[in-house]
């Protein structure tokens, strides 16, 4: 049975390469006019990377094979760009006849000669930088779409953008969101049926997840579907708000819902059905957005979507009435099974909540859902209605709840890749916990970042620093690349990795799965047996995923570096560097760039005096408006430094610079000037100055 699979995995591969050929010979079109017929055939266009994830399957599954098992040792640098950036890069590089095209932070749009580094042009859409106080997780964008000789792109103050693929020329931009409410842009555009589709981020401020499509030609708008219900006083925008909204309870629309499409895209043309996955509630806790009651359609679900006019035609639920931040956002695969002797036309996922699901994507069914990591908020997911069977008190509605995964999730945005020849998925995984609880003094604040399950619960535990383990979760977080093998629904290997917040994954059709980690080590590993073939370290810790693609008969691997996102704001697990792309080739020998060896963690002497009360009232505040980024004597901090360690902190008329009038707002740190007053910032001060001498005296 397994050999009869093989073969026939074999010969399809075969006549893919061969048909690939075949097309790219008779071709004539240029890769830069990338229309749909193309973008269709993207992974026949086995050189390039024209789309988000290589194709509308979105596997990452790069078909080029000159770099294999045996000459993978002989991997050298070709080149390296320095961005000149400071913080988080998650994008996904695109690449067309030669040209290479990544975001950076701030949004900003690189082109980049792909054969040695030099940049062509930048466009810098001027993102206003106190949007950072608006954003959850890092000023990151993970990528462009390329359609008919222009680049797309979302901002993270909402817009999207269209310039000149060749110049770098803003053709139009348009805003997709209400600029008073709290929204953001991180995710790529992806290009259906001829038209940019894009969604936004916001749900822990407090806001309503759509998706629109837009006419790439003018910006005009075509369609948008919501991903959760408004307000039911006034009427519906379609008959699925109508639906959803009878499994939502309460006022859930003052506080948006949440459901936000921030991240995955799937499309199936044969089928005209784009896939969308939507994040989590807002708030998280369902006791203050639901009546505690509910399902809360389309929460943490993939949608089914007829792009021609945005209807929905299914949708299927990952974690009915999330109350724990489990997105389903997370990278969609699409692929072919032999299922039970079947073939399938299948959907993958592997969202926040720690299940690996296998669903029909020609109608929703599910197929399988398996834990691909520890998991204790259900027992397992129900075969016939597809529907998790939850463990008690799980919503922590009377008592605090340790909760597997967390809210990092089992698995994150970094995309996973799966490799058709030898049926494995590839997951960047990771196994957490936390202690979440109902906060009882929380108040909705569309300014602020409130989950209703606040970081600084009067209860004592910060969730992101969890005390309390059971057995099970005794070294947790901890991190792993896990080989998942979605028919027989069992994982294959795994690797076990120090950090549990490493970079996104490319496979090849030489069963080479490359991956970069926290430490920065870029490595290579044999895709069957997760066997390590070849690794080199880049300075800093890496987060995006790598890509690969052909030019002038060489194959090349390249991967942005820039430690950051959500998780990297408070912990890193190497020296900070400056933002670069790095492009490797067979006997590349160019010089790896000089590397900062070192971060600061001496804690400045200073002197100060401090009540209790204002310490308190600093805590209060610093969990407020600091702690979703910064932490205090907790090993040296991340992208956000320790504030331990800060020698800004020791001088208060500095700190006002930088806290009340906004002198690093361009580092991505926001100006609290209409938020906090000069009291405010002495009492941070002085909180933040106890707990680094409390810590240090031990
Ligand atoms: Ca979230």
């Amino acid at each position: 049975m397994i050999i009869e699979r093989q073969t026939y995995s074999t010969v399809k591969y075969l006549l893919k390469v061969s048909l690939c050929f075949l097309l790219i010979s008779c071709s004539s079109k240029k890769s830069i006019d990338a229309d749909d017929q193309i973008l269709a055939d993207a992974e026949n266009h086995s050189g390039e990377w024209l789309t988000h994830g290589l194709n509308y399957s979105e596997d990452r599954y790069s078909l080029l094979t000159q770099i294999n098992k045996e000459n993978v040792t002989t991997l050298g640098l070709a080149w390296s760009t320095n961005l000149k950036s400071k913080r988080g890069l998650e994008a996904t590089p695109l690449i067309a006849d030669g040209v290479m095209y990544v975001t950076g932070v701030w949004s900003i749009v690189y082109a980049i000669d792909a054969s040695n580094g030099k940049i062509i042009w930048t466009y810098d859409p001027q993102v206003p930088k106190q949007q950072a106080e608006r954003l959850c997780c890092d000023i990151v964008n993970r990528g462009v779409a390329l359609y008919k000789g222009r680049i797309f792109s979302g901002t993270l103050d909402g817009r999207l953008i269209s310039v000149d693929a060749k110049t770098g020329k803003l053709k139009w931009e348009t805003m997709t969101v209400d600029s008073t409410k709290p929204y953001s842009i991180t995710g790529a555009p992806r290009i259906v049926d001829g038209k940019v589709i894009i969604g936004n981020g916001g749900a822990e401020f407090g806001v309503r997840g759509y998706i629109t499509a837009y006419d790439p030609e003018n910006g005009n708008q075509l369609w948008r579907f919501y991903t959760v219900p408004g307000d039911p006083s006034k009427s519906f925008e379609n008959k699925a708000m109508k639906a959803a909204a009878k499994t939502w309870s309460g006022e859930w629309w003052k506080y948006g819902g949440g459901g936000t499409a921030w991240d995955a895209m799937a499309y199936d043309p044969e089928l005209k059905l784009l896939y969308v996955g939507t994040g989590n509630g807002s708030p998280w806790d369902r006791q203050y957005r639901s009546n505690g009651e509910g399902d809360n359609l389309y929460l943490s679900s993939i949608l089914a979507i007829n792009p021609s006019n945005g209807e929905l035609i299914w949708y299927y639920q990952t974690t009915p009435g999330d109350s724990w931040d489990f997105t389903a956002a997370q990278h969609i695969i699409l692929a072919d099974l032999e299922m039970n002797g079947q073939k399938r036309k299948v959907l993958m996922q592997a969202p926040k909540n720690g299940f690996f699901y296998v669903l029909d994507r020609t109608n929703g069914k599910f197929i399988s859902g398996d834990p691909f990591v520890y998991t204790n908020w259900a027992k397992r997911i129900d075969s016939i209605s597809g529907r998790p069977i939850e463990e008690p008190g799980v919503h922590y509605e009377t008592v605090n709840t340790d909760i597997s995964p967390n809210y990092n999730g089992g698995h994150n945005w970094h995309p996973m890749a799966f490799n058709p020849k030898l049926n494995l998925v590839y997951i960047p995984a990771r196994e957490n916990v936390s202690n979440y609880g109902h906060d009882t003094s929380w108040k909705y604040n569309q300014t602020g970042f409130g989950t209703g399950n606040g970081w600084n619960l009067a209860i004592g535990t910060d969730p992101r620093n969890p005390t309390r383990h059971d057995t099970a979760t005794k070294s947790f977080p901890r991190g792993m690349l896990i080989a998942w093998n979605p028919v027989q629904r069992k994982e294959v290997w795994r690797v076990s990795q120090e950090a549990d917040w490493n970079g996104g994954v490319l496979a090849t059709a030489s069963d080479l799965v490359f991956q970069g980690t926290a430490q920065g080590d870029f490595i290579c590993y044999d895709g069957s047996n997760g066997k390590i073939l070849w690794q080199q370290n880049l300075g800093g810790g890496i987060i995006a995923p790598p890509i690969s693609y052909m030019l002038d008969g060489k194959q090349y691997i390249s991967i942005p570096v820039g430690w950051g996102g959500g998780y990297g704001m408070k912990k890193k697990f190497a020296p900070l560097q400056s933002g670069r792309i790095f492009t490797f080739v067979l006997n590349g020998n160019s010089p790896m760039p000089a590397f900062n060896q070192s971060s600061n963690t001496e804690i400045p002497t200073t002197t100060f005096s401090a009540t209790a009360k204002e310490v308190a009232q600093g805590e209060t505040l610093f969990w407020k408006y600091c702690g979703t980024c910064h932490v205090v004597n907790e090993g040296g901090g991340g992208l956000a430094p320790d504030l331990a360690y800060s020698r800004i902190v020791t001088d208060s008329s500095i700190l006002f610079q930088v806290v009340k009038e906004g002198a690093y707002l361009s580092l991505g740190m926001p100006k609290f000037g209409n938020k906090l007053n000069k009291e405010d910032i002495i009492n941070i001060q002085k909180y933040i100055l106890t707990k680094a001498r409390e810590k240090q005296i031990k």
